[in-house]
């Protein structure tokens, strides 16, 4: 059985195909063309599909899963709010079976991406598991016995817009102080910037990195700058990184999951994120029995795990209708 995998993005739509244990046999990415009604956005996910079915030489497609960067009424199909592409109380699911005369999932996407790393990455053989990715923001889902946990709305598992800094950071959902205003690639940015802004002495090696202009910082600049031996480096680092773990804190102390995964190019940093992270989940953390800890690993499928989750939410839909 072969499964198609949809992952629509701001910009792009990326669709692949994959076998019944999740492994990724082709993908191929095209624009999605926005501004442009609603129809036409179907149109192109629609041929975006096709062409992936070519290219993977028209093997056999039994069901098909999408995830959407909004809030998304799985029961019904409906992407209810998805500003950046102009899609308000749509019926995804239908407009895609349509086209792709097959059995189709919609769920939003970060969600699809913690469903792919549970059923076929580093969440695989838990229960009960969190997937954070660390990206321009925090996304997050959340998976409760097996299953991912919507909400009574769908909208559950935003756990990047719960604040660890009361009147903190600005964000686009209207609160201040929100866990992706620090934990994301963008916060380590806004971090390492306030803190050159206070190195008057411009002593610290990332001023080099640079080249002096604070536009050009990266995610990277910090973790860099530490390994070299810069001091202000290794403080940002340390404080971006005790940041992360105030939310990761708060995901152990509210659920106690089997394991959390971390994914997002800073995952890329690989133990120097991991192990002073744990040093932090260990001292602050509440537990009752310390032989049972959240795991925290780092997340295995990438960016495919949007792809490959939406496959197998489609799968495991098309599966159970068959019992
Ligand atoms: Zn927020």
């Amino acid at each position: 059985m072969y499964y198609l995998g949809i992952d629509l993005g701001g910009t792009n739509i990326a669709a692949g195909v994959i076998d019944e244990s999740g492994h990724l046999l082709c993908k191929i990415s095209s624009p999605t063309g926005f501004p442009c009604p609603p129809e036409e956005l179907c149109d192109r996910i629609g041929q975006t599909a096709q062409k992936a079915i070519l290219e993977s030489g028209n093997l056999p497609i039994s069901a098909a899963g999408i995830g959407c960067p909004g809030s998304v009424n799985q029961k019904k199909g409906m992407v209810e709010l998805l500003p950046n592409l102009s899609l308000h109380h749509f019926p995804m699911r239908d407009e895609l079976q349509k086209r792709l005369h097959l059995p189709v999932e919609v769920d939003n996407d970060a969600n699809a991406a913690a469903y792919g790393e549970f059923r076929a990455g580093a969440l695989m053989g838990t229960q009960n598991a969190v997937a954070v990715t660390l990206g321009t923001g925090v996304g997050s889902g959340i998976i409760l016995d097996g299953k991912i946990y919507t909400g009574q709305n769908g909208a559950a598992g935003e756990i990047g817009h719960t604040v660890i800094q009361r009147n903190g950071r600005a964000c686009n959902c209207g609160r201040k102080g929100c866990w992706e205003r620090y934990a994301s690639a963008t916060g380590l940015i806004w971090t390492t910037r306030e803190l050159l802004e206070q190195d008057v002495e411009k002593s610290s090696v990332i001023w080099q990195m640079i080249e002096n202009n604070l536009n050009r910082i990266s995610g990277r600049s910090a973790f860099n700058a530490m390994r070299q031996g810069d001091a202000l480096g290794q403080k940002i680092v340390d404080i971006y990184i005790a940041d992360l773990s105030c939310g990761i804190i708060n995901i152990i102390n509210s659920l106690q999951p089997d394991k959390i995964c971390i994914g997002g190019g800073i995952s890329h940093e690989g133990e120097s994120l991991l192990a002073p992270m744990r040093r932090i989940v260990d001292k602050e953390q509440f537990v009752t029995n310390s032989l049972l800890n959240t795991e925290l690993v780092c997340a295995q499928l990438g960016n495919d795990a949007g792809i490959i989750g939406a496959a197998l939410l489609g799968a495991d839909q098309d599966q159970k209708k068959n019992v």
